[in-house]
């Protein structure tokens, strides 16, 4: 594909720098980065891409979209990396919504879309269960019917976001006599209904991210189901394609990589520039090279998703790569901070490194652990590429 940009997208890139220029600002970042703030920030930031028309730009424009072109997407997430603003958060918008509008029934549509695309509900992900992980399809929470209602019994695990969530979707296990993929069936949950229980777990970077949700005798409608019951794994498959290609956060591994050239130009070791020594150099060359081909890859997942084909196992490979180079640059950071970077309360008098880099960079290296784990572990990813892509 043709990458140089025409009249048109030169002048749809002035819009979006414009756009971003008002719309983001430092006080709406330290509101984001903030653990105390970051719900309400990024509700914030989502808002304003809602009143622009730019909340869900991959959605069909009768739900909401833009119909942007490749490029267009291209353009509008390299400005959006190039000042930091984050992605809206991928459970609604992205996830869910992907399902809701493939297999969901109208009233489904009208009910949640709007309010996914007014950030009005938060949403949440309950797949993995304690004993379903990578084998995902051996999940054991049951929904059992009573009338026009289905009660769960019940736990999830790893459920990101789940103390701020509104509503979860989950994966619940309607029927165990046959194959273990079916029987799975896929629910709309509302997380005030009694009988949920939310249990936080803490991680290495020190963030609440992560939790348990119970369930005990919850009650949920039928009409909450999304598509036929029993066909649930077809909508979560269907869903984690998206999930994987979400992930991959090329355009922002740009952004961190450029950060970290000019801190290691800054950095001075034995009397020169960090980037002056040739080891440093040859391994940030390296990463900036992975990361071209990555962007190359990527758009092609992109266009092939404008020619309507949707979004194959080829964002297995997407979200192995990206997750890779993420690592890989969180590695390069903290070799960068150097020493400072094992601690929090350092005497930084003697380096040119602010404490805030450091303590940043430590915390990326620790949540970035997760990354090649979460949205199904990278190892599976070579399993589906091995099987789907490549055939073996
Ligand atoms: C930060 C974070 C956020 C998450 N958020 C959510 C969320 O919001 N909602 C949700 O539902 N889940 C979430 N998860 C769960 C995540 O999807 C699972 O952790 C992941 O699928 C792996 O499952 P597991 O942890 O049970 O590991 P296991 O499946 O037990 O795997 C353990 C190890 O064995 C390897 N392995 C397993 N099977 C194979 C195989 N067939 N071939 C080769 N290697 C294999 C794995 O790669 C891994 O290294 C999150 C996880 C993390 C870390």
């Amino acid at each position: 594909m043709d990458t140089r940009l025409s009249a048109e997208d030169l002048a749809f890139q002035t819009e979006v720098r414009q756009f971003l220029h008002q719309a983001w600002d430092k006080e709406l970042a330290a509101k984001c980065n903030n653990r105390a703030t970051m719900k309400a920030g990024v509700e914030e930031w989502q808002r304003r891409l809602y009143h622009k028309g730019w909340m869900a730009p991959h959605w069909p424009v009768e739900y909401g979209g833009t119909h942007w072109s490749v490029t267009q997407s291209f353009i509008y997430n390299s400005e959006r990396a190039a000042v930091g603003a984050p992605e809206a958060v991928a459970f609604g918008v992205t996830m869910v919504a992907s399902v809701i509008i493939a297999y969901g029934n109208d009233e489904q549509k009208a009910k949640f879309l709007p309010r996914i695309l007014k950030s009005e509900d938060w949403w949440c992900q309950g797949y993995s269960e304690p004993g379903a992980g990578s084998d995902l399809a051996s999940l054991k929470t049951r929904a059992e019917r009573d009338g026009d209602e289905y009660v769960i019994n019940g736990s999830k695990i790893w459920t990101t976001y789940a103390q701020y969530a509104d509503w979860i979707f989950c994966l619940v296990r309607t029927d165990s006599s046959g194959r273990k993929q079916e029987g799975i069936s896929f629910l709309l949950i509302d997380m005030k209904s009694p009988g949920i229980t939310v249990r936080p777990i803490n991680t290495i970077d020190g963030f609440h991210h992560l939790n348990e949700v119970f369930f005990d005798n919850v009650r949920v409608p039928i009409e909450n189901r999304i598509g036929e019951e029993g066909k649930g794994w077809t909508y979560a498959k269907s869903l984690l394609v998206h999930e994987r290609l979400s992930i991959a956060e090329v355009a922002d591994s740009r952004r961190a990589l450029g950060e970290l050239r000019e801190l290691a130009r800054q950095e001075v070791n034995g009397g020169r520039s960090l980037l002056d020594d040739p080891l440093f150099a040859r391994r940030l060359t390296n990463i900036e090279i992975d990361l071209m081909a990555l962007e190359f890859t990527e758009l092609r997942a992109l266009a092939a998703i404008e020619e309507g084909k949707p979004p194959g196992p080829e964002s297995s490979l997407l979200k192995l790569q990206g997750t890779e180079i993420q690592q890989a640059i969180q590695e390069l950071r903290m070799d960068v901070a150097g020493y400072y970077s094992g601690t929090l309360q350092g005497d930084l008098s003697a380096s040119q490194l602010g404490h805030e880099f450091a303590d940043y960079a430590q915390k990326m290296y620790f949540r970035g652990r997760a990354s090649s784990i979460y949205g199904g572990s990278n190892e599976v990813q070579k399993n589906i590429t091995a099987k789907y892509v490549l055939g073996l």
